[in-house]
């Protein structure tokens, strides 16, 4: 214990290195000493004004705040140690405090906040779980966790928000880019879904790289970053009669590209706990002008005027370290033959529909900085009532864009039975699963644990 000791006493000395998973997280990256940086240690030393966007002040209120916490529970520490001086070669103390059994003892197991409310739970772009082999297992273990927890969460809604592989057209896998062609991309997404066939009728995206032809020029990945075509093999794998849910609450669909109508455009209609009816539209990535007419028109229908509406799209909204602003204008295949990007689907569906209160996307990622993966804005729409519009997308979480595809972060809606309030949370099933790694099973930050009210 006299490392400990040494370690309190020298807290307050500006050099310091940490070992505690939640500081990944929370993406301080740098590190000088290679070995260190692989183990998830940051460096922090007298020079540095700030690491990542993240000033001295905030990473030093950040360290004393952790100090604190575990000066409250010593005897819960399994493991406690300094690093020398000699690791940064001068004479200041630095130390190492690395995950310990306090931390631990803060996982709380996923519950309903309050009685009588219910859960939508809204899944990231899936796509790098798909474009490796090594990754599908995390996207199952993520649906396979959903169905679990149906009913202890409530769960009447799970949503996708698109990108479901990386590559449609793909057909020669290349082992960096991608090991897994896209029809096998878009089998390994569709046995992640079959987890929730039958137990919940989930509503999908697509996204810019769900669509894309499969016939290329050699060396090129069609389908992954210009949309070139409308073609898609989504309607081949989820089919309308697939989950046999689907047929009691897909209350209509909107031809797609080549007419023919699939769940690219479908409206599906649900309830809350307190029987509030909620309608839910699907739109196609880059949705063409006749889509958001249909989808317009569909929510001013007298018998949806007092529902709850959402619209679910791939590219909408920024994250908050680009401003959350909604996108203007693509340069993808699609955008350029006149597929509305965010702006336009705010101005031309949102805005002047009284009913849609929620818009929620994805397709806007960081790499391992969960800020960058998450986006919140409210806007008044022209009735006067507020429309949230919600951000999350966290494929480059878990090592960057071609890591583990999201360290199976979910985020969880709560709403209350009234439909007033919704607790956003954030949570890893993949981090939970295991009592090793539970404690970083939640991410608390403002952007991924907030509440929003509705007028
Ligand atoms: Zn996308």
């Amino acid at each position: 214990m006299d490392f400990v000791e040494r370690g309190w006493r020298n807290a307050v000395v500006f050099r310091a290195i940490l070992l505690i998973k939640s500081v990944k997280n929370a993406t301080f990256a740098p590190c000088r000493l290679k070995f260190l940086e692989k183990s998830g240690i940051i460096f922090l030393n007298r020079e540095t004004r700030s690491i990542d966007g993240r000033s001295r002040r905030e990473i030093l209120d950040w360290v004393f705040r952790k100090v604190l916490i575990m000066l409250k529970s010593l005897r819960n520490f399994f493991f406690v140690a300094l690093a020398s001086a000699s690791f940064v070669g001068a004479a200041s103390t630095s130390f190492v405090v690395a995950q310990n059994a306090e931390q631990k003892a803060a996982y709380v197991a996923p519950a309903l906040q309050e009685k009588d409310a219910w859960t939508m739970v809204v899944i990231p772009d899936p796509q790098a779980y798909s474009r490796y082999g090594r990754n599908q297992g995390i996207f199952e273990l993520m649906t396979a966790w959903i169905a679990e927890n149906k009913d202890a969460l409530a769960i009447r809604q799970v949503l996708c928000v698109g990108d479901l592989v990386e590559s449609n057209g793909l057909q020669k896998a290349d082992g960096k880019f991608a090991n897994q062609t896209g029809r096998q991309m878009w089998t390994s997404c569709s046995r992640a879904f079959e987890r929730l066939d039958g137990v919940v009728p989930y509503v999908l995206c697509t996204g810019n790289h769900d669509y894309g032809p499969d016939i290329f020029p050699e060396g090129t990945h069609y389908g992954v970053r210009s949309s070139e075509t409308r073609d898609s093999l989504f309607g081949e794998f989820f089919p309308m009669e697939r989950n046999p849910l689907w047929k009691d609450v897909v209350v209509e669909c909107f031809p797609n590209a080549f007419g023919k109508k699939t769940l690219e455009n479908a409206a599906y209609e649900f309830e809350g706990t307190g029987g509030q009816k909620i309608l839910v539209v699907s739109l196609e990535f880059a949705p063409r002008p006749e889509t958001l007419e249909w989808a317009k028109a569909l929510f001013a229908r007298p018998e949806y005027a007092n529902h709850f509406g959402i619209v679910l799209t791939h590219s909408y909204l920024r994250p908050y370290t680009a401003g959350l602003e909604r996108d203007v204008k693509e340069g993808y295949g699609l955008s350029k033959a006149g597929g509305a990007a965010g702006e336009t689907i705010w101005q031309k569906l949102a805005q002047p529909s009284s009913n849609i209160r929620l818009v929620i996307c994805g397709h806007h990622s960081t790499a391992d900085n969960m800020e960058g993966c998450c986006g919140f804005r409210v806007d008044k729409n022209a009735a006067g009532k507020t429309v949230s519009q919600l951000l999350f997308d966290t494929q480059a979480m878990g090592g960057g864009w071609e890591g583990n595809g999201g360290d199976g972060w979910l985020q969880l809606l709560e709403f209350s039975k009234d439909m007033k309030t919704v607790k956003v949370r954030t949570f890893s099933p993949l981090f939970a699963i295991s009592p090793s790694t539970r404690a970083n099973a939640w991410n608390r930050e403002k952007y991924c644990e907030f509440e929003f009210s509705i007028e």
